[in-house]
């Protein structure tokens, strides 16, 4: 493990860690053939689900187009993500995509997320009144002329039009009654009505599609939008005509947004490499058997996995002997900005990371102890980042997409340290990039606001699609 490791050894370990240690290299490690197969079998699950919507949805938005970066008006954008409530007022301006944000961010109270429908409109919807009080938007909207709102909601929906969508499944650790089969535009406007709102709900879109309009707005390179934060996911744009479900009669050279919802991917369990980590994640799960690709990728589940791993060597007597392990045993204890935190210590001695199991579980790792920690960090963060590259390429291969940006969102791409630097090699190894190349011809850019912005935009060319602006 130590040829394959980026870290400089700092203690010798004992024969039971040296053990350990080489196991679960050999456990996390996707190799290059590996990659490769991952990617085939992602093709042919993305082209299955444009013919059914299984095992990966791919599914239709109504976003026909990228924007043109003169998108111009008001609008205001609800932001629904796995761990945030935003609201926003954007004013576009055109220009290549010039625009300014004004937003508040509200809570979204852990027990809302095991609790029922009107809790959480009711809650969404109390959001946005006290948004548009705040800013005093009463004045200059009224019932005739409502403000238009993009809401994003990210998460898999079935949409008609691109102001529906169905809940398919909640993802991310959600569980929420009443909504799984139900419109969520509808019961959104609904809670909006119930308060007198002058607030028209245009557009609702998944936020891998709004990363990508958004940074499409400034960035005419942008080809995906992806997320790799809390929970995992891509879009793109695809030719109408290979789309087999796509019902709609419009021009046959037309294109469509697709929202891969890819975190559903291998639900089959076919080709990802799973340790009994994984397996236990999905059983404890609201939704055991779904979002296979994500529980191994994502950044809801890379602290967890790491726990897991922790309070399996504890169990078997080989680390943390004699100290209290209470806070380690509790499940979701452990984010990944805790394995981000312990890949960036380049303290002497390792400061940072000893310090960070005091305050957040209060044990003191001994130097075989830290060593071994450090290297299980970097080996659940390194196959989430190779797996990571394995979706976006299956998209370009698929595509045949040799260059563009790929405009990335969450906090595992934008605070991870190591993340971007893994995932372009692991692009190289897939696509087969030259060595010695001067720059990667599909790189990773950090996202525009796509739910904030790129619900405005999307809104925008809605509007205008319409000819109602
Ligand atoms: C959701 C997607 C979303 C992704 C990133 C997944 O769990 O199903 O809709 O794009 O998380 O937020
Ligand atoms: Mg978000």
């Amino acid at each position: 493990w130590r040829q394959r490791s980026e870290l400089k050894a700092m203690a010798d370990l004992p024969p039971e860690l040296e053990d350990v240690l080489s196991k679960l290299d050999q456990e996390f490690w996707v190799p290059t053939e590996k990659l490769h197969s991952i990617v085939e079998h992602f093709i042919e699950e993305m082209e299955e689900g444009l013919s059914t919507g299984e095992p990966i949805p791919m599914n239709i938005t109504w976003v026909h187009s990228l924007p043109t970066g003169d998108e111009k008006g008001t609008f205001l954008a609800l932001d629904l993500g796995g761990t945030n409530l935003r609201v926003c007022k954007i004013d576009l301006q055109g220009n290549g995509g010039k625009h300014s944000i004004d937003q508040a961010k509200y809570k979204l109270p852990p027990e809302l997320k095991t609790g029922n429908a009107n809790e959480l409109w009711n809650h969404v919807a109390d959001a946005l009144a006290q948004f548009m009080e705040e800013k005093k938007l009463g004045a200059e909207y009224h019932e005739r002329n409502p403000v238009p709102l993009g809401f994003t909601f990210s998460y898999p929906a079935t949409q008609d039009r691109i102001d529906h969508g169905v809940l398919q499944t909640w993802t991310k650790g959600f569980d929420i009654d009443g909504v799984e089969g139900h419109n969520a535009a509808a019961q959104l406007r609904e809670a909006i009505t119930a308060r007198d709102l002058p607030i028209k709900l245009v557009a609702l879109i998944n936020d891998t599609v709004g990363a990508m309009v958004a940074s499409a707005y400034s960035d005419p390179e942008t080809i995906i939008g992806g997320i790799f934060g809390t929970g995992c996911n891509a879009a793109y744009m695809e030719d109408c005509k290979s789309i087999p479900k796509l019902k709609a009669d419009l021009p046959r050279d037309s294109k469509m947004a697709i929202n891969c919802e890819y975190g559903a991917f291998d639900n089959r369990h076919r080709v990802l490499p799973r340790t009994k980590y994984d397996e236990q994640i999905d059983e404890e799960s609201p939704r055991p058997g779904e979002q296979t690709f994500e529980k191994l990728s994502a950044g809801l589940y890379l602290g967890e996995i790491f726990r897991l791993a922790l309070v399996d060597l504890v169990e078997r007597g080989l680390i943390f002997k004699d100290q209290d392990t209470a806070k380690l045993k509790k499940p979701y204890e452990i984010d990944t900005g805790f394995l981000s935190q312990i890949e960036d210590d380049e303290s002497t001695h390792l400061t940072t990371t000893r310090d960070l199991f005091q305050s957040t579980l209060s044990l003191s790792p001994s130097e075989p102890e830290i060593e071994l920690v450090r290297r299980l960090a970097e080996v659940i963060a390194m196959r989430g980042a190779r797996l990571c590259a394995c979706g976006v390429a299956a998209i370009c291969k698929k595509k045949r997409i040799q260059k563009g940006h790929v405009a990335a969102d969450g906090s595992v791409a934008n605070k991870h340290p190591k993340f971007k630097k893994r995932w372009a090699e692991a692009m190289a190894e897939i696509l087969g990039w030259e060595e010695g190349r001067m720059e990667d011809p599909i790189v990773l850019t950090s996202a525009e606001d796509g739910s904030g912005l790129g619900a405005a935009v999307i809104a925008a060319m809605e509007l205008k699609r319409r000819g109602e602006a």
